[in-house]
């Protein structure tokens, strides 16, 4: 496959030839290779943003507009790229498809899946 990128591209909305599916890596080449303010969205984000916020996205997570939307809300102004790579280890060391560790996550009271489980416990 055979990429050809614009530099001036600032958000994933203005790339109509890239296939939905392939978004995350046009956006994790934006954000690493050209610091551009391009989030990432795959699977372990997701995950992330789904329990901290509280919200479920779509099945097909890539496609969701509400996570996607949260994602590009809560992502710093500048060193995207950088965010982008500590929340892919975050949700692959801490936050993790099962049994997440949440007593190594710097914020656990501000995450809506925390509350959840500790009212559970109740
Ligand atoms: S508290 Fe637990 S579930 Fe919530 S973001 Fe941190 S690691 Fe993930």
């Amino acid at each position: 496959m055979i990429l050809t990128y614009d530099t001036t591209l600032k958000t994933k909305k203005q790339v109509t030839f890239i296939p939905q599916e392939k978004i995350d890596w046009f956006q994790a080449i934006c954000s690493q290779a050209f610091g551009q303010p391009a989030v990432v969205l795959d699977t372990n984000v997701a995950r992330i943003i789904e329990r901290f916020f509280g919200i479920e996205g779509e099945r097909v997570k890539s496609r969701c507009k509400i996570l996607w939307q949260a994602a590009e809300t809560v992502a710093p102004d500048t060193q995207v790229g950088l965010w982008n790579l500590t929340l892919l280890d975050f949700g692959a060391k801490v936050c993790t498809a099962r049994n997440p560790r949440c007593s190594e996550c710097p914020i656990p009271e501000r995450c809506n899946w925390y509350k959840s489980i500790l009212n559970a416990n109740k």
